[in-house]
């Protein structure tokens, strides 16, 4: 009877390739092992072998059988990724339109991405016949015979072992040979301790507080949810004790036997809370971050999908760590927007959260102080569960804010008379206080009095910052650096001012006015060493009174109890921005540095100078408390149909030329015109309001529509479309789905 010819199996592959598709290969010529769903397959590619992720089999397939080449070698003996940690990888590929290998890759340390092997093992020899009989038959070879011994000795032997003790591995294969010793492959043992040890159970090592009753009911409410999805907004003022709540919800996972995966905007300003999560719990902490090496990467990782670790902290890409017992999932400061990624695989770290604690059958919990509209509106429709925390811990008072009206002072002066005068009363009073301004360097404009030539970028439209330490004209936007003319290359006149203020301008303006009191200075450039970083915040802890003076990193994660009074220097900014998200960000900036102020019994002052005093942002935003401010700000989104009450997807397009990037839109415009349906709309394509940056000129055209879904539907279409389209040479496109900021 002839054998039913079995249907031949594909396996579809996610391989690293810019192309948005999954690729399909036939089993391997003699199966020993089956690829399995989330495990790594070395595959070829055109010419070249790659390192790709089994997501599922098919029996058919659209390339035709015989085209179809077999996987060369099966990585993995277990899948790395679960069932909802491989789905939630496809469904980000599918919602961001994004090529899935990539998506893949992105998910994976560098190292397995490599196709290092997950667990390494090392060749080990035992004994392999009855240690008698192995000694008679050696009794004429002395050498094999100590060899032997030593195996036998030790219960089988590596090859550093062997070396170490002089021997050759001629001997080995001798004694191999005679069939008295075998060899075999191991885990290696630091590798198979790292995946044995048991979870810690988490006893309290630190008496946590007693909750207030806002505290207690947020804990409550959560810890009663375990183990199915729901997300909560953890809506609490700076202050008020969001970290204790996170932990109380903690503890019972961790003692019911599950991981939590914490994800904070940036490690380096959360020591605090990573070692608040120490001192309370037992369990074996990890932490993922761009810092670690490759391989300290990689054993995190391990800790986290073993089980070992109960608490892993990371960041952004953090997300995609497989854990063996999910069991809470927290996203703190979840308004940054360090969780999206702005570049290549355009993902939102806290979507994407709320997406894996779905699939995974896990609470989601999202805390901030000043939570994102899209956050918000979520709570107010019922999607996610709104709790609020509006008492601040230890009766600690939130810090009042003030507008100073500046319109009528000179452009050159930085600080008002009624700033200058509380500054100066809080210092002797031996308090500390903070001066926010959000611009590095020294001035962000170098002019000609003459001519009024402006020092600017030749790479980007954008004006040059002039930077004082080391001095030098530095763009932000494409990193080029060069020296401060003598004279003006307009008319040779050498009337060359500074306009404007940056951190670096300030400092010097405040040690020339307080002589007698330290002025620190936190930016990106005053902290590029953490030595002197930690080094300003053990001053800064010693509670003596300083000047402080920075960027918005000062508005992440540092609590700083002496700081009596916070002087945010230009509102305005934000208030005129160009991004409809300007006013939302601006007005997380201040409340967030206000909240540094007056957390212990000194109460707090925030003075805000503004040249448009009268402006009512900036008047809701001193008079009513955050999530008032911002449930009007939802209203004014509604009104003019922006997120997130409707969605949006920006596709970007730049080149060499402004023609080539318009005209690729245009042509994409033609596409979309001619596909079915009216659900989405488009504007543009425009000049990208940066048009140049680092010598290329961008455009973008903005994809709009009040469903999420038609507008998925039709990107998938679109994409389709556009890849099949002549790309011009040296131009480059990528779409963002959810884009954060329309820059
Ligand atoms: P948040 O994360 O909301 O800014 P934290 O959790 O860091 O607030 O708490 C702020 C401060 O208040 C911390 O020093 C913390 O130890 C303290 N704290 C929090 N909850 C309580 C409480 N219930 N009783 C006393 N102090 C508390
Ligand atoms: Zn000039
Ligand atoms: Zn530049």
């Amino acid at each position: 009877m002839p054998r039913t010819q079995q249907p031949p199996f594909i396996y579809r592959v996610a391989v690293p390739s810019p192309l948005r598709r999954a690729f399909d290969y036939l089993p391997r010529s003699h199966e020993d092992k089956t690829p399995l769903p989330g495990m790594r397959v070395s595959v070829p590619f055109g010419r070249r072998q790659l390192t790709g992720m089994v997501l599922g089999t098919d029996t058919r397939s659209d390339v035709a059988h015989s085209k179809l080449r077999p996987i060369s070698q099966l990585l993995d003996s277990e899948p790395l990724f679960g069932p909802g940690l491989l789905e939630l990888l496809q469904w980000a590929a599918d919602y961001y339109q994004h090529p899935p290998g990539e998506v893949f890759s992105t998910a994976l340390p560098v190292l397995l991405r490599q196709g290092r092997p997950l667990v390494e093992t090392v060749a080990w020899w035992r004994s392999s016949s009855d240690p008698d009989t192995a000694r008679q038959a050696l009794a004429r070879a002395p050498r094999q015979l100590a060899l032997y011994e030593l195996i036998l000795e030790r219960d089988g032997c590596d090859r550093d072992t062997l070396l170490a003790h002089g021997y050759q591995r001629e001997l080995l294969r001798q004694l191999e040979n005679k069939a008295l010793i075998v060899c075999e492959q191991r885990p290696e043992p630091d590798a198979e301790s790292f995946n044995t040890e048991p979870l810690t159970r988490a006893p309290s090592t630190a008496t946590p507080h007693t909750l207030m009753p806002e505290q207690r009911q947020a804990v409550a409410a959560v810890s009663a949810g375990l183990g199915k999805y729901q997300c909560y907004l953890l809506d609490g003022i700076t202050g008020s004790g969001k970290t204790e709540v996170y932990m109380g919800i903690m503890a019972t996972v961790l003692a019911g036997g599950g991981q939590c995966l914490v994800l904070v905007p940036e490690i380096g300003l959360t020591p605090q809370t990573i070692s608040r999560f120490e001192a309370r719990f037992a369990c074996p902490v990890v932490t993922l971050h761009s810092g670690l090496s490759d391989t300290e990467r990689l054993a995190a990782w391990k800790a986290a999908r073993s089980g070992t670790a109960g608490i892993v902290i990371g960041t952004r890409s953090a997300v995609f760590t497989p854990l063996a017992k999910p069991g809470l999932i927290i996203v703190d400061e979840e308004h940054d927007q360090s969780f999206k990624q702005q570049d290549g695989f355009r993902y939102s770290a806290r979507d994407l959260a709320v997406m894996r604690g779905r699939l995974e059958s896990v609470p989601v919990l999202l805390g901030s102080a000043t939570p994102s509209l899209e956050s918000l509106h979520n709570a107010r429709t019922g999607k996610f569960t709104h709790l609020c925390l509006d008492v601040r811990a230890g009766g600690a008072s939130t810090a009042a804010m003030q507008i100073i009206d500046t319109a009528r002072q000179g452009m050159e002066v930085v600080f008002s008379e009624l700033a200058l005068l509380r500054i100066e009363q809080q210092l002797k009073a031996g308090n500390q206080v903070l001066t926010f301004i959000n611009r590095r360097g020294f001035a962000p404009l170098l002019q000609c009095q003459t001519c009024g030539w402006v020092a600017e970028c030749d790479d980007c439209m954008a004006q040059f910052t002039l930077h004082a330490q080391p001095r030098a004209l530095r763009c932000h936007h494409c990193g080029r650096r060069q020296p401060v003319p003598q004279a003006c290359p307009g008319c040779g006149g050498r009337a060359l001012t500074t306009l404007g203020q940056g951190t670096q301008k300030i400092e010097a303006l405040l040690s020339a006015r307080f002589p007698d009191y330290p002025v620190l200075r936190i930016d990106r450039d005053s902290t590029r060493s953490r030595r002197r970083f930690d080094a300003m915040l053990t001053q800064i802890h010693s509670g003596e009174p300083c000047l402080l003076l920075g960027t918005q990193m000062l508005a992440k994660g540092h609590h700083f109890p002496n700081i009596t009074l916070v002087v945010v220097l230009d509102a305005d900014s934000g208030l005129f921005s160009a991004d409809f998200r300007g006013q939302e960000h601006m007005a997380q900036t201040i409340v967030q540095v206000a909240g540094r102020a007056g957390r212990a019994e000194r109460p707090g002052e925030v003075l805000i100078q503004s040249r448009h005093a009268a402006h009512s942002v900036l008047q809701r935003l001193v008079s009513l408390p955050y999530r008032a401010f911002a449930l009007e700000l939802l209203t004014e989104r509604q009104e003019a149909a922006m997120p997130p009450f409707t969605y949006l997807a920006l596709l970007r397009a730049e080149a060499p030329a402004a023609d080539t990037a318009l005209g690729f839109l245009d042509k994409i415009c033609e596409l979309l015109a001619r596909q079915a349906g009216d659900a989405v709309e488009w504007l543009g394509p425009l000049p990208a309001p940066m048009e140049k940056r680092a010598g290329r000129f961008r455009a973008q055209l903005l994809l709009k529509s009040a469903s999420r879904g038609a507008l998925q539907q039709r990107l998938t279409e679109l994409l389709q479309a556009v890849e099949a389209l002549r790309c011009p040479p040296r131009l480059r496109w990528s779409l963002d789905v959810d884009p954060l900021d329309l820059i």
